[in-house]
C-alpha cells in the first residue's frame, strides 16, 4: 500500500508546530491505516499501535556522510530521524550517548571472542526510559497536551515525572503499590502525583486510561503513543555507530513492554533503507523472569501473540509484565531475526548483577543481570558460539534496588 504524506494536511489543529519536514505520517503497526502527526493521538482505532514513518530516500539525500563527530552526545544527534521539527521544543536533560562498553574481562571468562554491554544506567532517572519520555513529553508539549498519565512497574514513572517537571507538565504516575520504594520515592520528589494500585502494571495501565479519558489528560503508556518508540529507537542508532556502522551477531534483551527491541529493530530497518547498515543482522533475544516469561511462552509454542501470565511475580520491576500490547511485533522481531527468548530465575539475575560489577565495575539493575544470566545459558545451548560477537542490554542503574541487593 502507498503512503499518505500528511506533509500537506489541511486539517491539523495545531499546523504552527513544526513536526520534522521528514515525517511523513503515523502507520498503524497492524491495519497499515496511516494518521496525521499533527495531533494527539494514542492506538489507531483498530486499537493498534502507531509507527512513525519518515522519507527515507530525502534523509538519505541530505545526510550521505552518516553521522558526523560534531553533533551533540544525546539521542538528539539523530534529529532527521526524530519526531519534533524545532530543537527549541526539546524537552531534554540530555538522555542518551551512553557507553558502549568493551566486557573484555567477561568475554574471555565465558571464551566469547567480543561482548559489549551497552549501559543505559548512565541516563537522566539512571533508566533507558529517559530515551523514551524525552521525545513523548516533547511531543505531548508541543501538541497541547497539559497532563499527562502513566502506568509503571518501576523506572517510566520517574523519567516521566522528570520531563514533565522540565517541561512544565503534570504527570500522574500508576504504579504497583508493591514498587520498588526508590521508584515510588523519585516520582513524588519530582513532583508527580502517584497513585498506588492494588494490583500488576496491566491493572495500573487500565486505570491510568480510564482516568485519563475522565479527566482529559494524555496516556502516555508503552505503544500507546507513537513517541516513545522513537526515543528508544536511538538505542539501536546509538549502537550502530558506536560500532562503526555494523551491528553484533547477538543483542540480548531484558523485555517488559518490548518498546526497547521493537524501537531497535525499527532503527535497524531503517538504517538498512538509508544504505548505512551492511546486510548482516542480529539474531534478537529477549529475557524474561521466569515469573513472568509470556513472551518465551509465546516463543516456544509458535504462538503470534501472548496469552497473559497469570500471577506474574518477579523482583525485576520492568520486567513484570504480564501481558505488553505490542507483543505481536516482539515475536514478530524474535522470529524474523532468528533469535530466541529464555527465562531466568530472580536468583540467576542478582547472582549475574553482581557478576557483572565485580567483573566489569558497573552496578547494573536486575534486569541488567538477566542479560548475562541469559547468555550464560545460551552459551551452554550453544545458539551463541564463541566466534559470536555479543551486545548485553544494561537498562538501569542497580541504585533504584538497593533492597535487594542489601546481603
Ligand atoms: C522498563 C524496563 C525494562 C523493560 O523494557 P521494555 O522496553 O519495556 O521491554 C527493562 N529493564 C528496566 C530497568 C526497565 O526499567
Amino acid at each position: 500500500m502507498g503512503y499518505t504524506d500528511c506533509r500537506s494536511d489541511p486539517c491539523s489543529p495545531r499546523e504552527f508546530f513544526p513536526v520534522n519536514p521528514f515525517l511523513l505520517n503515523l502507520e498503524c503497526s497492524a491495519c497499515s491505516k496511516v494518521h496525521s502527526p499533527r495531533q494527539l493521538i494514542n492506538l489507531c482505532p483498530c486499537g493498534n499501535p502507531l509507527l512513525v514513518r519518515y522519507d527515507l530516500p530525502a534523509v538519505q539525500a541530505s545526510l550521505p556522510q552518516k553521522f558526523q563527530g560534531s553533533r551533540p552526545q544525546t539521542m538528539w544527534r539523530y534529529e532527521e530521524l526524530l519526531p519534533p521539527g524545532n530543537s527549541q521544543a526539546r524537552i531534554s536533560l540530555g538522555e542518551g550517548g551512553t557507553p558502549l562498553l568493551d566486557a573484555g574481562g567477561l568475554a574471555s571468562s565465558l571464551g566469547l571472542s567480543r561482548l559489549w554491554i551497552k549501559d543505559e544506567s548512565a541516563n537522566p532517572t539512571g533508566s533507558f526510559k529517559a530515551r523514551g519520555l524525552s521525545a513523548a513529553v516533547t511531543m505531548a508539549k508541543a501538541l497541547g497536551a497539559e497532563k499527562l498519565a502513566i502506568p509503571s512497574a518501576g523506572n517510566a514513572g520517574g523519567a516521566l515525572a522528570a520531563y514533565a517537571a522540565r517541561a512544565g507538565l503534570q504527570a500522574h504516575v500508576f504504579m504497583p503499590r508493591d514498587v520498588p520504594p526508590a521508584n515510588r520515592i523519585e516520582c513524588e520528589a519530582l513532583g508527580a502525583r502517584v497513585h498506588l494500585v492494588d494490583g500488576l502494571i496491566t491493572d495500573c495501565g487500565r486505570l491510568a486510561a480510564q482516568q485519563a479519558r475522565a479527566n482529559g489528560w494524555f496516556d502516555v503508556a508503552t505503544l500507546k503513543e507513537p513517541y516513545r518508540i522513537e526515543g528508544k529507537k536511538t538505542l539501536g542508532l546509538e549502537l550502530a555507530e558506536q560500532l562503526q556502522w555494523r551491528l553484533p551477531d547477538v543483542i540480548i534483551y531484558p523485555t517488559g513492554g518490548g518498546t526497547g527491541l521493537v524501537g531497535m529493530w525499527k532503527a535497524f530497518q531503517e538504517m538498512r533503507q538509508l544504505g548505512w547498515l551492511d546486510s548482516k543482522q542480529p539474531r534478537m533475544v529477549s529475557v524474561q523472569a521466569d515469573g513472568c516469561a509470556p513472551v518465551v511462552r509465546a516463543f516456544e509454542q509458535g504462538k503470534p501473540r501472548c496469552e497473559p501470565w497469570s500471577q506474574a511475580s518477579t523482583l525485576a520491576a520492568g520486567l513484570r509484565v504480564p501481558r505488553a500490547i505490542g507483543d505481536f511485533l516482539i515475536l514478530e522481531i524474535l522470529r524474523q531475526s532468528g533469535g530466541t527468548a529464555v527465562a531466568v530465575t530472580d536468583r540467576e539475575m542478582l547472582d549475574e548483577a553482581r557478576t557483572m560489577g565485580r567483573s566489569e565495575g558497573l552496578f547494573v539493575c536486575p534486569e541488567g543481570g538477566a542479560t548475562l544470566a541469559a547468555l550464560k545459558k545460551l552459551i551452554q545451548s550453544r545458539f551463541v558460539r564463541p566466534s559470536d560477537e555479543v551486545v548485553l542490554f544494561n537498562t538501569g542503574s542497580g541504585l533504584k534496588y538497593l533492597h535487594l541487593f542489601e546481603a
